[in-house]
């Protein structure tokens, strides 16, 4: 299937997402090897099956350590750093809570406040304990269970990246359900659509043109369930076990690796616009996309990127972080 004369998509659904692959050359092959190589990940990171590194380490709550292969301990490691970053909205054991909403799964509902309760209690990070000689992860509570949800297509958007760069591709792209990896550039720059919240279709606010780098959005409108007459979105807020309520629908970031992209949608997801801006200070290589609420498009910046408006609903503010 292409989409214009030199550019093929291929795609698949895997991490219960649509996956897209496009490439600058019909190549089937190289796209099953690329689709496989994401479905090892998702074998060995998921926790919406009874098996696999992360489910051990899950299951292994309270009772002892378990070792794991190097690249999903130091994906745990990054996800650990991140959820002791202060402000931020990021928790790799959130895991119960996740359970208990069952947000996006069959099942969904607004959990009795005890529960939630609770379960809070069993999601603080530090007592996710690491040991890095043995590459051990110990879950010091029983009940405890880790999720890597905001943190793993990002990383395996960049390992795809990476085995593409090794096969001798120059140009491709993959998109891991809204998480966007880059590699090179064609004529113009890659054009990523900025969806419209809640808007039926495939409706844009604009659109981002990058070379080489990764698009990643955290949204409140991709998974989410309504009961009595209000919206419950899959981004949850630690603090308080519920999702998280601020000014925003979105927010998107543009940085060269798709990690760092996950990690701090989900980061600046919770500090808001303000606090959001204040963090990306410290990291000229970050930028960040907010959609309020409001119906405003706020660029912390726009260095490494070009936003094009598409939406007359939406008033647009560049800042300089
Ligand atoms: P992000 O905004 O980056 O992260 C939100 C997700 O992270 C939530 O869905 C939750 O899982 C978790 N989370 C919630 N609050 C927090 C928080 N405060 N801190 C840290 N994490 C938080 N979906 C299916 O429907 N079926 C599947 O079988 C399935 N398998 C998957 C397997 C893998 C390996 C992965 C990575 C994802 C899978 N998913 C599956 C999708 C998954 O359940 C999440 O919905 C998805 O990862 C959210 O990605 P995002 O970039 O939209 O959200
Ligand atoms: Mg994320």
């Amino acid at each position: 299937m292409s989409d214009d004369a030199r550019m093929y998509s291929y795609s698949a659904v895997l991490m219960g997402s649509p996956i897209l692959l496009k490439l600058f050359e019909h190549n089937e092959p190289l796209a099953s090897r690329v689709f496989s190589l994401i479905k090892q990940y998702e074998d060995l990171l998921t926790v919406n099956r009874a098996h696999s590194q992360v489910m051990d380490i899950n299951q292994a709550a309270g009772q002892q350590p378990v070792s794991v292969s190097r690249p999903v301990y130091e994906l745990i490691k990054c996800a650990k750093a991140a959820s002791l970053v202060a402000g931020g909205a990021f928790n790799l054991a959130i895991g119960p809570l996740v359970k208990c909403w069952k947000i996006g799964f069959k099942g969904d509902r607004v959990p009795p406040a005890g529960d939630i309760a609770q379960r809070l209690t069993l999601t603080d990070p530090q007592n996710v304990v690491l040991n890095d000689e043995q590459t051990s992860v110990f879950l010091t509570l029983p009940g405890m269970e880790i999720d890597l949800g905001a943190i793993a297509k990002g990383y395996i958007a960049d390992r795809v990246r990476d085995y593409l760069r090794q096969q001798g591709v120059t140009l491709g792209l993959i998109n891991l359900g809204g998480n966007v990896q880059t590699l090179g550039s064609p004529e113009g720059g890659w054009s990523i659509g900025l969806k419209k919240p809640f808007a039926p279709g495939t409706a844009l606010l604009g659109t981002i043109e990058v070379m080489g780098q990764s698009v990643v959005t955290s949204g409140v409108y991709e998974r989410y369930f309504e009961q009595d007459g209000r919206r419950y979105h899959h981004i949850l807020d630690p603090r308080t076990g519920y999702p998280l309520d601020n000014e925003l629908d979105s927010v998107t970031i543009i940085a060269r690796q798709s990690l760092d992209c996950d990690i701090w949608s989900t980061l600046i997801y919770g500090m808001g616009v303000e606090k959001g801006c204040a963090a990306l200070r410290a990291r000229s290589d970050i930028e960040a996309i907010f959609v309020t609420k409001q119906r405003e498009i706020i660029l912390s910046s726009a260095n490494h990127y070009r936003f094009t408006l598409l939406d007359d609903d939406y008033r647009l503010i560049a800042r300089t972080v």
